[in-house]
């Protein structure tokens, strides 16, 4: 599933390459612009979200962002964790790297637990910073107006021109990070992801877990030795951890038949508590997302309002400081748009101007 998925970005980032080179160049693209691009727009799906709640209004700008981003957090919700484990393809590129290391290193680093807990606390403070600046510090006019401003409406092509061509820092920061998880399995992952903090919290709320019926263990600690979150499954009876993605891999290695299985909570009935083999939990997860994108699509609500001609007139003058952080804070746009698509209005002094990062 998860290398299904990369492949998938892969396709779309090298679609997106193409059409934006294309814009940037000043000719016709021969591809058309893929919208699930917007799933690396995730702080801007957070604010379309939330002008979403507050207002019943989908934005039109970047739709599909916040139907990736709604449909990663439902599968969670139910599956706990599930999107780390089964679609996310950084969590693929993290797990490969920690295995390569594995392999030549003999095993990879476990840090110390005086270390590793306060480090795990990274990824919570990343999150409460952004929870603060997109949900505290912003009322629905300032969300509005973000989203409609130039800057974010062109935020997938910014994207891009952070990556390509990286930066020094960009590329000491992604080589720190890949030579880290080579020793370290799931640095990013355990330590400094904001997005798997999130998913981890709806997990906590999920009512399919990974249970274990003591009874029929025999305390031979496979479970815990593949647990890739180091979690001490062989003590737990439901594994409620927020650093628990629901990867299956304890289930698969438990010898014990019935023992470690995938069950809604105990408050159900006894019908109602029957064990889901991995392979239908993990179906469920991937089916919820697949539901929730599908449905923005079948209601029009996937591709983007921003036409080709409004994108070419904008990535013309990508440069200029309309577009930039400082820009997006500046009072409004110079002059009026020919394009009935274009932004108006007042762009507002915030903080979630990282949306694009
Ligand atoms: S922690 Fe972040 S990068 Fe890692 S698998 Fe989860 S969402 Fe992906
Ligand atoms: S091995 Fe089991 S407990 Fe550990 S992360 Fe995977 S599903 Fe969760
Ligand atoms: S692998 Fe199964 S039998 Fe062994 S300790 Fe874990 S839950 Fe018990």
């Amino acid at each position: 599933m998860q290398w299904g998925a990369a492949a998938l970005v892969l396709l779309v980032g090298a679609q997106f390459t193409l059409w934006v080179r294309a814009h940037l160049a000043g000719v016709e693209p021969s591809v058309s612009r893929p919208a699930g691009v917007e799933a690396f727009l995730p702080i801007n799906a957070m604010l379309t979200l939330k002008h979403l709640l507050l207002t019943g209004v989908v934005d039109r700008v970047h739709p599909a962002g916040l139907a990736i981003f709604l449909g990663i957090c439902l599968m969670s919700l139910v599956v706990a964790r599930s999107f780390c484990s089964h679609l996310c393809p950084v969590g693929l590129l993290s797990e490969l790297t920690g295995r390569a290391g594995a392999r030549a290193l003999g095993r990879n680093l476990a840090l110390p637990v005086w270390l590793d807990l306060p480090l795990r606390g990274l990824k919570w403070l990343l999150l409460l910073f952004f929870a603060w600046a997109i949900w505290w510090s912003m009322d629905a006019e300032a969300v509005a107006a973000f989203i409609a401003s130039p800057y974010a409406r062109v935020a997938d092509a910014k994207m891009w021109l952070f990556f390509a061509p990286p930066s020094r820092l960009t590329l000491a920061v992604l080589g720190v990070l890949l030579v880290g998880s080579f020793f370290v399995r799931d640095l990013w992952c355990r330590y400094l992801c904001p997005y798997g903090a999130l998913v981890g919290l709806l997990g906590r709320f999920a009512p399919l877990k990974v249970e274990r019926d003591p009874s029929l263990c025999t305390d031979c600690r496979a479970c815990t030795r593949v647990c890739p979150a180091r979690l001490p499954v062989h003590t737990l009876t439901r594994v409620a951890s927020v650093e628990c993605t629901s990867c299956q891999d304890c289930v698969a290695a438990c010898p014990a038949r019935g023992c470690l299985e995938v069950r809604p909570p105990r408050v159900l009935p006894h019908p109602g508590r029957r064990a889901l083999r991995p392979a239908v939990a993990i179906a469920v997860a991937v089916g919820l997302y697949v539901a929730v994108v599908g449905g923005f699509r079948l209601a029009g609500r996937w591709q983007t309002s921003v036409s080709e001609a409004e994108y070419r007139r904008r990535l013309a003058e990508i440069e200029s400081p309309l577009y930039t952080h400082v820009g997006a804070m500046t009072p409004s746009e110079p002059a009026a748009s020919p394009d009935p698509h274009a932004a108006v209005g007042t762009v507002p002094s915030h903080p979630a101007s990282l949306a694009t990062r």
